[in-house]
């Protein structure tokens, strides 16, 4: 297959721009090669500069729920472009999408944002301004944005609270997992073991009356799809709720795309507990930079103008991104979401079957329509566990999918996104190039 346009535009992009991309993971590092720039999408497909079309397994990271350049969508987003991009006063759609986002989860209020990371950043800041408190906690494995204080990795405090020392008070409790945070950043954050109870109960035995929130997300899909044990989800609110912290969910991922409720229709819907605090984002902007934090009505209160913890944004509730949202969550009605599982458990069982044959160690998790296939045996719980896969095994596969034109996520740790708008002829692209990828994941 030839990427000679790509390649050009990679070499001209890294002249301008750190490794090339403005996402690291686009730059294709944990897979090698080059990667596909993309010149347009529709439905189920993408097309490269190249000339050449792959079905579209990522999905933009989760929000294309109904698939690329949906002809009502697209309406909705020229009606709205004619009127103006961009006010900076409030506006109907922006309503209406509130309305939309409170009528389908437990979220009382929400407040929109332009990203995912700049939901969790706020929605941290809004638990300690209520709470008075500093600690937050966090699982390994869980991303929530590139926040400071959430870009930590399992440090001493870890250490100390699987009863290995006694922490001594003014250490920190974590350490930076990047260069470029403050030490003191990371040093009120907790980061445990996904799915341990053990280690959440022992760090609010020690921490409870410092900690101002816990903060999960709603099912983990950034080191692969780790569902929550059952009950777990539901022993985080209650711990929280014991101890006077908040529980955040972070649905950026999961919000309207793991159910029509989010993660949270698949076990606080029905287990009857509510987050304190939601973080949203991709589906609901529809392709546009739109996301939202929100939660309980009186948690909110406490944000300006109301209250005292300050944030704001230029571009927030932006007209143009909160109608594509809007048109995006109006059509995902009930039968897409049973079209997107129908078609989610299509792929996930051929993907099984096809890696069975060629005897390649694996297993393929999932929670609702977002599922992930981990090239290893044995179910994942965690992030130790998640790590410890083939990665090699996972490029050379990764690659006999992308020359046969399926396009897949160019990391090992990333979930696996549909669309409705996936049909016969791009889930048999799809089943028609696993057994080859099979073989040479078998040989890799
Ligand atoms: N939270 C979760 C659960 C996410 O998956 C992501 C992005 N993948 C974020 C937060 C950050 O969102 P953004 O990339 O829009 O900043």
């Amino acid at each position: 297959m030839s990427t000679e346009q790509s390649a050009a535009l990679f070499e001209r992009a890294r002249t301008v721009t750190p490794g090339g991309v403005n996402s690291p993971v686009r730059a294709f590092a944990a897979v090698g090669g080059t990667p596909r720039f993309m010149r347009s999408a529709s439905g189920a497909w993408l097309t490269d500069v190249d000339g050449h079309d792959y079905v579209d397994l990522v999905c933009s990271w989760g929000p294309m729920l109904l698939g690329h350049a949906h002809p009502e969508v697209q309406a909705a987003i020229a009606a709205a472009i004619a009127r103006g991009t961009s006010y900076g006063t409030p506006t109907e759609p922006e309503v209406e999408l509130a309305e939309e986002i409170v009528s389908r989860t437990p979220a009382e209020q929400v407040r929109f944002v332009s990203s995912g990371t700049e939901a969790t950043m706020s929605a941290i800041r809004l638990a300690r301004g209520f709470t008075g408190r500093d600690v937050v906690v966090k699982f390994a494995g869980c991303y929530h944005g590139h926040v400071d204080s959430l870009l930590a990795s399992a440090g001493s405090g870890v250490a100390t609270l699987r009863g290995s020392q006694a922490h001594t008070p003014g250490r920190p409790l974590s350490v930076p997992g990047t260069a470029g945070v403050p030490a003191g950043s990371a040093a009120e954050t907790i980061v445990l073991p996904y799915n341990d109870r053990d280690a959440v109960t022992e760090a609010f035995a020690q921490y409870g009356t410092r900690i101002a929130c816990l903060v999960t997300e709603a099912v983990p899909g950034n080191m692969g799809v780790v569902p929550p044990a059952p009950g777990f989800n539901s022993f985080l609110a209650q711990t929280c709720r014991e101890h006077g912290a908040l529980f955040i969910s972070d649905e950026v991922m999961t919000g309207f795309r793991a159910t029509r409720e989010g993660g949270w229709g698949l076990d606080g819907a029905i287990e009857g507990w509510v987050p304190d605090l939601m973080t949203f984002g991709k589906v609901m902007g529809g392709g546009f930079p739109a996301a939202a934090f929100g939660g309980r009505s009186d948690v909110m209160a406490h944000l300006a103008p109301e209250g005292p913890v300050y944030q704001a944004g230029t571009l927030s509730g932006n007209p143009i991104a909160t109608t594509a949202g809007l048109a995006t969550l109006q059509l995902a009605t009930d039968e897409v979401y049973e079209r997107l599982d129908a078609t989610a458990a299509t792929i996930r069982s051929a993907v099984a079957e096809a890696l069975t044959a060629a005897g390649v160690p694996h297993v393929v998790q999932h929670a609702g329509t977002m599922f992930s296939v981990f090239f290893r045996e044995g179910a994942v719980r965690d992030y130790s566990e998640a790590g410890a896969q083939d990665t090699a095994t996972y490029a050379a596969f990764f690659h006999s999918m992308l020359d046969q034109g399926v396009y897949l996520p160019p990391s090992a740790f990333e979930c696996w996104f549909v669309s409705a708008a996936h049909d016969d002829r791009a889930v048999s692209a799809i089943l028609d190039a696993l057994p080859s990828a099979a073989t040479a994941a078998a040989t890799a």
